[in-house]
This record gives C-alpha cells, structure tokens and sequence, in this order.
C-alpha cells in the first residue's frame, strides 16, 4: 500500500535518523515477544532528532525499558478476553461494542495497551467473523455503538472497509459508528477524500471519529487537514489522549494540547491513566500527578477544552473517572460542602422535601 512507503522498521534504518541512546540501543530487536518498531516516514519527520527526550520520540522508539517485568502488570488487564462475545466483537459495557478489524497499524505506539493483539500477523477480519459479528449486533438491540478499532480500522484499503461498514449497516442501519484511529497523527495522507466519501454514503446512522494525539506536535498542518476532512463531511471528531511520562505529564503541555484540539474543532474526550500492561511501567504518570493536572487543567481550561480524566480498571474492572473531590460531603441534611477548584469552600442545599414530586414518566 502506497502510505506504507519509507516505514521506519528496522533497527538500521532507524540508526539512519537518529543517534540511539544507550536505553534505545539496548531494546532486543531479536525477541519475538516484544511489539516490533514501526514509524511511518510521515512521524518520523515530526521527531526532532538532536533530542534524546524528544516527546514523540519516547511514544514510538523502543527501549530496553520495555522488557522489564513488573509484577501486577498483564497483557490483558481489561479482561478483553473474557469479554469477547464473538471473534473479534467485545462486549463489556452493555450499549456499546468493540470490532477488532485489524491486528495491522500505521505507527507502533510503545504505550500500547493491546499489544496481546496488536501485530500479530492475523490481518483484517475475515467475512464470516465480520458476518458473526454483524448478527450479534442484531440480537443485541442494547448496543447503540460499534467502536471500529484494532489495530488501525484505517490501515484496511477503502473497498474491504466499504464491505465491512456495509455488513454491520446492513443488520444495524442505526448503529452509531466510532472510527477509532491514530492515522491523522500517524499517516494523514492516508485519509483521502475518496475515503471520506465512502464513509458519508452510509448515512443511516452517525459516525464519530475518534483519534489520539498525545502532543501537540503531532497536530501537523497535515493531521489537521486530515481530521478536516471527516468534520467538514458531518463527522465529528472527538481526541483520546494517554498520560504519557515524559511526553504530555506537564500542565503547559496538556493546556497547549486541549486548546489546539478545540481550536481545530476536536473535542478533547478522554485523558487516560496508563493501562497496567507489561512493558508500559517506564510510560505511566502516578495517579496523585495524575490529579495534580487534572485540578491545574480544570483551572486554565474551557469546560469544552477539558478531557475526562479516567482510569480503565485491571481484572476488567472498567472505566472510571478520575477527579479532585469538589464535593466535600453532606455537613447536615439536605445541605451540601463543596470547595471549588479556586480551593474556596461553598454550602449548597436540597429543596424542600414536602413540596417535591417527581417528574412523571
Ligand atoms: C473504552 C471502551 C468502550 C467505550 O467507552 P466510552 O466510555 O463510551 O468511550 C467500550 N468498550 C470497551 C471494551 C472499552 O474499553
């Protein structure tokens, strides 16, 4: 495929662009068990080479750092095994669902947390699982959203991808669609008009782009364009960000980042504590930082700026949100505490309770 072209995917031809550090150096490029190395040409270029602790270079060059163990850590700590419902489909929270179309992406992310699947050489799922997938979605009228991820939904070529939104279409015409990527940071020339055109023509039912960028160095002029394409067509595009050390634990960093989302009309949703898979430990930010950013960015942001701090829970405990506790509890009956991000305390109370009714149903 054309966008595949001057991958970066061997130790050689990355020496060829940067000066390895010790760390880099001594990743095992030999072991079979780690998520190999793969940039695109486009990434690459966005890494600023004279800098060792570059932020874009720590998401995607390997180190020796990921082969360490650590005890607690999984490959599958959101139980996404136990929640497979069919090949491929997840189903752990009742109205949505997850279609792994591919193990392929464009960009290897060194934070990844599906490395268990990701790269496995299993490529795009086959008709009958995307068939199988299709019907539990019909038996399943609960589900109200299809998240389309892997892998990269966007490393499957336009027609194969045509075949696989018009099966789930065909049994759900009102499914909401979340086209999960990372390919307007990783490979925007991949997103090509007649891309987006194929995707608007199933007009049933709403499609929501869903990217990650985690720096605001990745919003090139050219990933710009790229989520443009999907916005100006009626697709709106929403960012899901990991906590990253060393790449965007940094308030400045975050607030730079959440105002050029909204600038660009991507809704920062999701800031994500990192995931306990193995060989991540080196990337993750502790929670109590964590928070500190969270409170400093709910300070400096817009409420349409700020993401949802949220931790998706080992043993497949799920998504929770991550936030200070503004409310400080209920001092008497009815009367509410709270101290407000400034760190001024506030009473708030409850109406009367012989005069409520509630609302009828
Ligand atoms: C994160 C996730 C979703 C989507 O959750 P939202 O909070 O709706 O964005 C759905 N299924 C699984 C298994 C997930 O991990």
């Amino acid at each position: 495929m054309r966008y595949t072209k001057a991958m970066i995917d061997t130790k050689e031809k990355l020496a060829s662009h940067l000066t390895l550090t010790q760390e880099e150096e001594a990743f095992d490029y030999t072991d079979r068990t780690a998520l190999p190395l793969k940039i695109p040409s486009h990434f690459m270029a966005l890494i600023n080479a004279d800098d060792p602790t570059d932020p874009l270079r720590r998401q995607v060059v390997p180190t020796i750092r990921e082969m360490e163990g650590e005890a607690g850590a999984s490959l599958d700590p959101l139980f996404e095994v136990e929640h497979t419902k069919r090949s491929r489909l997840i189903h752990r929270y009742a109205s949505r669902a997850v279609f792994l179309t591919t193990d392929v992406c464009a960009l290897h992310c060194r934070h990844c947390f599906r490395r268990r699947f990701t790269a496995t050489a299993q490529g795009a799922a086959s008709k009958e699982e995307i068939d199988e997938a299709a019907r539990y979605l019909a038996d399943h009228t609960e589900i109200t959203e299809l998240l389309l991820t892997g892998g990269d939904v966007l490393t499957i070529a336009d027609g194969a991808l045509e075949e696989m939104i018009g099966a789930f279409r065909a049994m759900r015409a009102d499914l909401v669609i979340r086209i999960c990527t990372r390919m307007p940071a990783a490979q925007p020339a991949r997103i090509t008009n007649a891309l987006v055109e194929m995707i608007k023509g199933f007009d049933s039912a709403p499609f929501y782009l869903m990217v990650q960028f985690n720096h605001p160095r990745e919003l090139s002029a050219e990933a710009i364009k790229a989520v443009a394409r999907f916005i100006d067509n009626g697709i709106p595009a929403m960012n899901q960000t990991v906590l990253l050390r060393g790449v965007n634990d940094d308030a400045d960093v975050l607030q730079e980042l959440c105002n050029s989302l909204v600038f660009n009309r991507i809704k920062p949703y999701y800031l994500f504590q990192g995931d306990l898979v193995e060989g991540t430990a080196h990337l993750r930010v502790p929670i109590a930082r964590g928070l500190e950013l969270e409170a400093e960015l709910r300070r400096r942001l817009s409420g349409l700026a700020m993401p949802t701090y949220a931790v998706d829970l080992p043993d497949g405990g799920g998504k929770v949100p991550l936030t200070t506790h503004y409310l400080r509890g209920e001092v008497q009956q009815g009367v509410w505490e709270f101290e407000n991000p400034e760190g001024e305390r506030r009473r708030y109370w409850d109406p009367p309770t012989d005069r409520s009714s509630s609302t009828p149903r």
